[in-house]
């Protein structure tokens, strides 16, 4: 908790309650001469409350949620606010810059969400570093944005259960299901995947806060899909803020139902080809049965079918596809396991859009 006279610095600058800034964090000097900052969006309340920090674009292919850190940063309104939004927009900018998920040079350390809390020297590790001393040493909470490249979407939540804080893991799932997504995941994202040197394994199980792993939308499905699911996302971290106590009146945005799941199918191809998606993004939480046909696999050499892909179990699509070029391993399905016991569906009796 973030009290009135208590003093928030980040990058060297103290943010006064009532205040909005942004600030550029100064991270190293590249081998071209040009220095690498990160900017950091801050809002502080007048009153004091929790601290929520947002990450995006730890992956430099996930641009999705810049757009949703925008709106969230630009929509708060200090004056209404308990505690503080700490928002870094783009956390990978080398990475954007050529909208590769990874960091583009020759280091060890090329995936920003595996390196936590950036140990090294490498410029990832630096990023990482910066990220988690000005940034997360002040969070209460986090939401970590990550979505599909482009051709694919998601909708889901991943919200771990071996956090070692005791309460930790049903206060962040609490948070999860506020947010209002239809499906949420929840493992062991510490002994697990994706481990301790991710930022929800490291804000969970080393700084013991609420940690979510937001993964809504992508790109490449038009319009009409991608502003609902940017939608979604803004009224989801909004919902959860007001169940954190930091804004009042924020509506109930949960559906009827949702899904807990905790064993997760992937179904990517093991070819490359095109794939011909029968499920794109209309069809995100759809539940399918076992065997469903959900795309094919085509050679753009001899157009000959090179792989069906078939739901392996009953289950609800928590990622998908559009049509668009696969390499082996790249994402098609995700399918959140209905049929094997480990999923619970959690019922919300309640009136839509009811304030909370
Ligand atoms: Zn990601």
């Amino acid at each position: 908790m973030l009290s009135t006279n208590q003093e928030m610095t980040i990058g060297g600058h103290a943010v006064a309650p009532g205040e909005r800034a942004a600030i550029r964090l100064p991270v190293t000097t590249g081998l071209n001469g040009a220095e690498l900052a990160l900017w950091v969006h801050a809002v502080r309340g007048r009153a004091p409350g929790p601290v929520l920090a947002l990450l995006s674009t730890l992956h430099g292919g996930e641009w999705f949620s810049v757009d949703v850190v925008r709106q969230v940063v630009t929509g708060l309104d200090p004056e209404g606010l308990r505690g503080a939004v700490l928002a870094v927009p783009v956390a990978n900018p080398p990475a954007l810059r050529l909208q590769t998920r990874n960091m583009p040079d020759e280091s060890d350390s090329p995936d920003m969400n595996r390196i936590f809390p950036g140990v090294h020297t490498w410029t990832s590790d630096q990023l990482v570093g910066t990220i988690v001393r000005e940034v997360l040493a002040h969070a209460t909470c986090l939401m970590d944005f990550h979505m599909g490249p482009w051709g694919s979407a998601f909708l889901d939540i991943l919200v771990g259960d071996d956090f070692p804080r005791p309460g930790l893991a049903d206060e962040t799932e609490r948070l999860a299901l506020a947010f209002g997504l239809p499906i949420i995941r929840r493992a062991s994202v510490v002994g697990g995947f994706p481990g301790p040197r991710a930022s929800i394994g490291y804000a969970g199980g080393v700084l013991g806060i609420p940690a979510l792993g937001v993964e809504v939308g992508g790109v490449g499905f038009g319009r009409r899909l991608e502003d609902r699911w940017r939608q979604m996302t803004v009224d989801g971290v909004r919902a959860v803020m007001g169940a954190l106590g930091m804004l009042d009146g924020t509506p109930d945005v949960r559906p009827p139902r949702q899904l807990v799941y905790r064993t997760g199918h992937r179904v990517n191809p093991t070819k490359g080809g095109f794939l011909r998606s029968r499920f794109g993004g209309d069809a995100l939480g759809r539940e399918v049965e076992k065997g469903t046909l959900l795309g094919e696999v085509v050679s753009p050499y001899t157009f000959e079918t090179l792989e069906e892909l078939r739901a392996p179990v009953r289950g609800a699509l928590f990622y998908v596809a559009r049509d668009y070029p696969v390499r082996p391993g790249d994402w098609a399905y995700g399918l959140a396991n209905t049929e094997d016991g480990t999923a619970r569906w959690v019922e919300n009796a309640r009136t839509i859009g009811a304030p909370r």
